[in-house]
């Protein structure tokens, strides 16, 4: 641990100086390029490297900005390593390494026509040459990862540039990867042997000078897991890592000093070695800390993608715009995992320069890549369609599916029914004045503690008068309200809450402003306790109150149901319907008793109700302003009806034809009621939705299977103790029936797959806003990505081991300490 500072050669000429000699030195540049011998200790050298920083260097190195999380994958499209700078190619090779070759196996392989035949690209090669085979979604063609990042100029052995530039594609010669990989001492065999040493640390000269003593070692580990743990407690808390003043003296040296510090002072061997360490070997640095946080993000990524396993996967995707306004967009992964459950996992934020649908195709392009992932393994897309990239959404959305015409677009119907309900509130002043009193008064009265506690005590006494009217019934969901709800900024489903809640509670409501009005804290406070308290008691707004209570009290259950992380389509297909039909009853035969209603509230909080055929006062304006408009036109047919009409048309939009079919075929899957929905022409109509599942034979087996699935599972799965198709889906893998109706199976994956719920969605922003906002401004994209992942996915997180991620942690770039 305590190693002295001798003049460190560089590091990053270690392993290539020292295998160089060994092999060819045929590229003398690379040395010459500013890594010679007597080159002074450059800050990369370091522990503490920097990357992606400009290092102010005193030699005339330029560092460019690699963000080596971020490196290309596919080999057809990567920068080869001769242009990146000398100091900076053993940390991208060593990232490389890490990452393992690009082996794309879940992707469509195109055919191509060779010598009469079609051909295409033999997925088991991946298994043959395990280590070094790379496919190019791009190039449609191999590459050798080894030699990719090792091969010198070595004329036309292995295959000349074939296997580390242009790709290989002749994919009726298998036979000549095998000639590639060659003898002990062909190139390739050089190159995997570079690609070893430069794994293994003992091969660093850094290492090789300086034997670190067993002692050194455990203590450096001992070191290692402090850091570890003081790290995996902040990413799991979502905190902050830097305070603004982290010098010795500062009272608040901010999250991670001051928890490794407690750590120390609660931990004798922990204190003692962190005080022994010297400057350099400190590891508190920003650098260390970053790529510490990388390497938890990077083994959690590992655990998420081995679940997601070949499955199949939708991708839902919404914006984000950071208090630096950049653009992101937030993809999370849908996928059956292997036990039948539907899984929604964060995947990662990607930051777009420009936000035209052809960049965001890109970035998605090169999102999928770095992940192993294809474009044609997807069969579902969702968008948030409230952000204002919903244009650039849409344009996104049609280039995928010219790519791949089963990436089905089934909107995010929650976010659908939120759009709805904002399109009615921005269409009608009443509504949208209606959202801004509530949230006025909500923050008002919720706004400290002991106004609270008065709501409550008034509130209590309200509830015991109406018991005795016998005006509420009880056990009824309202009597548990004990506050006013505070509603989301977009959140349109929680209004709904808090429209009830202020229903059952107005007259406290009232009372608890009037307190404020007469003994607020200031003037401004009374004021405006004051004037809510005058806006509350008018028709208008106990009117638009109601109805807005009724609209979304319809819409409520399909948008609940739209929410539920376990819901499933069958049932948000009937609602849509049930909502439609209620909307429709409410407009033809409800408002007679909708205006009674209105007009009793009123009366019973001493409001005036205006007579419906009197000309139509507009609130604050001048009697001069007095229209033509009766109040019944004004109440009736431009609000009751215009809203009604409003949320039916919405509702009949976004639940479009190719949707309505797709699922709707899809209900035949539903188990209910001994599975009484099943109908087989339907379900194949649904597996034709699928060319690339289902080959023409295969949807004539299909036909055979689901007939025997269906007498198999009617006589043996009890239908009422599923939980919907999820609840099938398990039962399919617990009984092991998965195997026997693969293609029934494969069809229940694919109905899950799609993308009707979001709740994963909301998920990731609420948790993203979190984070964000305790890290400010002070993360670059890479960081935030990865403290998301750590923070969104803590149950994945939570558990590795500390082991995995501080022997990443040791891979990622040359280190001090030894293991
Ligand atoms: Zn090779």
């Amino acid at each position: 641990m305590l190693l002295p500072n001798p003049p460190t050669p560089s590091v990053q000429s270690d392993v290539s100086s020292e295998v160089e000699t060994t092999s060819k030195r045929s590229h003398e540049e690379e040395d010459m390029n500013g890594v010679s011998e007597e080159q002074p200790v450059s800050k990369r050298s370091l522990n503490e490297k920097n990357i992606g920083c400009n290092v102010p260097s005193t030699s005339h190195q330029i560092y460019c900005d690699i963000d080596l999380s971020n490196l290309v994958a596919d080999p057809g499209l990567r920068k080869q390593i001769s242009s990146y700078h000398p100091n900076d190619r053993d940390l991208v090779r060593r990232a490389y390494l890490l990452k393992g070759p690009c082996q794309p196996k879940d992707h469509q392989f195109p055919q191509k026509m060779m010598r009469g035949k079609l051909r295409k690209f033999v997925k088991d090669w991946f298994d043959d040459f395990k280590g070094w085979l790379e496919y190019s979604i791009e190039k449609d063609a191999v590459f050798c990862l080894y030699c990719f990042l090792f091969r010198r100029e070595q004329g036309m052995q292995g295959g000349g540039k074939t296997f580390t530039e242009t790709g290989y594609n002749n994919w009726e010669r298998k036979s000549n990867l095998q000639v590639h990989v060659g003898g002990v001492n062909s190139a390739h065999n050089k190159a995997y042997m570079m690609a070893q040493d430069l794994l293994n640390q003992n091969q660093h000269i850094e290492s090789v000078i300086i034997k670190q003593s067993d002692r050194a070692r455990s203590e450096y580990r001992v070191h290692l897991i402090a850091v570890t743990d003081v790290i995996r407690f902040l990413l799991h808390q979502g905190l902050a890592f830097r305070g603004h003043d982290e010098s010795e003296t500062s009272s608040n040296r901010g999250n991670f000093l001051e928890l490794l510090e407690y750590t120390a002072d609660h931990n004798e061997t922990i204190k003692t070695i962190l005080q022994n360490a010297s400057e350099n070997l400190k590891l508190t640095s920003p650098d260390i800390q970053k790529d510490m946080v990388n390497a938890c993000a990077v083994e959690t990524m590992i655990v998420i993608l081995k679940d997601l396993g070949n499955a199949l996967f939708a991708i839902l995707i919404d914006e984000a715009r950071d208090v630096s306004i950049k653009e992101q967009m937030v993809v999370v992964l849908r996928y059956v995992d292997k036990s039948g459950c539907v899984i929604e996992r964060f995947f990662g934020v990607v930051h777009v320069n420009d936000t035209s649908a052809i960049s965001l195709k890109k970035a998605i392009e090169e999102f999928f890549s770095k992940h192993g992932l294809s474009i044609t393994r997807l069969r579902g897309q969702g968008y948030d369609g409230a952000s204002n990239m919903r244009g650039e959404f849409n344009g996104l959305k049609a280039l995928i599916l010219n790519d791949n015409k089963s990436a089905f677009y089934v909107h995010c119907f929650a976010h659908q029914l939120q759009l709805a309900l904002v399109a009615v509130a921005k269409n009608q002043e009443d509504i949208a004045l209606l959202f801004n009193i509530v949230s006025n008064v909500v923050n008002i009265v919720g706004a400290s503690c002991k106004r609270r506690d008065a709501l409550r005590e008034k509130n209590a006494l309200r509830v015991m008068e109406a018991f005795g009217k016998g005006e509420i019934q009880s056990g009824r969901g309202l009597l548990q309200e004990t506050g006013l709800k505070r509603s989301g900024d977009t959140r349109w489903g929680s209004h709904y809450g808090t429209l009830l809640s202020l229903i059952c509670m107005f007259p406290s409501v009232i009372d608890v402003l009037e307190d404020i009005a007469e003994e607020g804290r200031n003037s401004e406070q009374r004021g405006e306790a004051s004037a809510l308290m005058d806006q509350m008691q008018s028709f208008t707004f106990i009117f638009s109150m109601y109805l807005m209570k009724e609209i979304l009290g319809i819409t409520n259950d399909l948008s609940k149901s739209l929410q539920r992380e376990d819901q499933d389509i069958v049932n948000a297909m009937a609602l849509v319907e049930v909502c439609k039909t209620r909307l429709q009853t409410m407009r033809d035969s409800g408002w007679d008793l909708f205006l009674t209603e209105v007009s009793l509230t009123c009366a019973k909080y001493s409001v005036q109700v205006p007579k419906m055929e009197d000309k139509f006062v507009a609130r604050g304006r001048s009697r001069r302003g007095v229209g033509e408009v009766t109040n019944l036109h004004y109440y009736c047919y431009k609000l009751f009806y215009g809203c009604i009409d409003w949320q039916t048309q919405e509702l009949g939009n976004r639940f479009n034809e190719t949707a309505t079919e797709l699922l709707l075929c899809m209900v035949c899957l539903d188990p209910r009621d001994s599975f009484i929905a099943f109908d087989k022409t339907k379900l194949i109509r649904f597996a034709e939705f699928y060319p690339a599942d289902f080959s023409p034979i295969e949807l004539m087996v299909l036909g055979d299977q689901l007939e025997t699935y269906i007498m198999d599972v009617r006589a043996n799965i009890k239908s009422s103790e599923l939980n919907g198709l999820n609840g099938l889906a398990r039962k399919l893998v617990e009984t092991r029936k998965h195997i026997v109706y693969p293609l029934v199976y494969l069809l229940i994956t694919l109905a899950l797959t799609l993308p009707v719920a979001t709740a994963s969605v909301e998920r990731a922003f609420s948790a993203m806003n979190i984070v964000k906002n305790r890290l400010r401004n002070r993360m670059g994209d890479q960081f935030m990505n990865d403290s998301l992942i750590t923070y969104i996915e803590k149950d994945i997180f939570d558990g590795i081991d500390n082991e995995s991620i501080i022997q990443r942690f040791q891979k990622m770039g040359p280190r001090r300490g030894q293991l």
